[in-house]
């Protein structure tokens, strides 16, 4: 098997567009962890941040549960263009663009390239550590409601 693509690191730095953010209807899947962590950020107990801040979808076999959109689609938590829970923000963002699906070849990383002007920019991430930011995804899967 050939050496991965990003053997020498990747560069990505945000450039805050707010482009993942909102724009377009989409999902913040939360784990369990997220939800602790967002729900002490915000000083409020588990329940209550779930009942507030968050919406159940239904995936069809099974539920998942997702931070709320704005009618425009913006993130619940993108206040004037920044994101109010960033020290606690969801593993998802946190670990945005070094998502599996995106590191499956080159060609997946410079097509996401096309939608995040980050991508390919600033500071250079080591394999070590976009495979830390990959393996905290998978050890805090989204929660899942049967
Ligand atoms: S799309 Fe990329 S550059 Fe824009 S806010 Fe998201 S991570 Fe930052
Ligand atoms: S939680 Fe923060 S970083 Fe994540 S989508 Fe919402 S505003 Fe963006």
């Amino acid at each position: 098997m050939g050496a991965c693509f990003y053997e020498k690191g990747l560069r990505f730095e945000c450039q805050n567009c707010n482009y993942c953010c909102g724009v377009e209807p989409g999902y913040v899947f939360l784990s369990e962890e997220d939800i602790d962590r967002l729900a002490a950020g915000l000083s409020m107990e588990r329940q209550a941040f779930v009942d507030t801040w968050c919406r159940i979808v239904d995936m069809g076999a099974f539920k998942m549960v997702s931070l709320l959109e704005k009618e425009n689609y913006d993130c619940i938590f993108l206040q004037d263009g920044r994101c109010r829970v960033y020290e606690c923000r969801p593993r998802q963002c946190e670990t945005y663009p070094f998502w599996a699906h995106v590191l499956e070849d080159r060609e997946s990383w410079e097509r996401e390239g096309q939608s995040c002007p980050g991508i390919n920019k600033g500071k250079l991430y080591t394999k070590k550590e976009i495979e830390a930011k990959l393996s905290s995804r998978v050890e805090n899967n989204p929660v899942i409601i049967m």
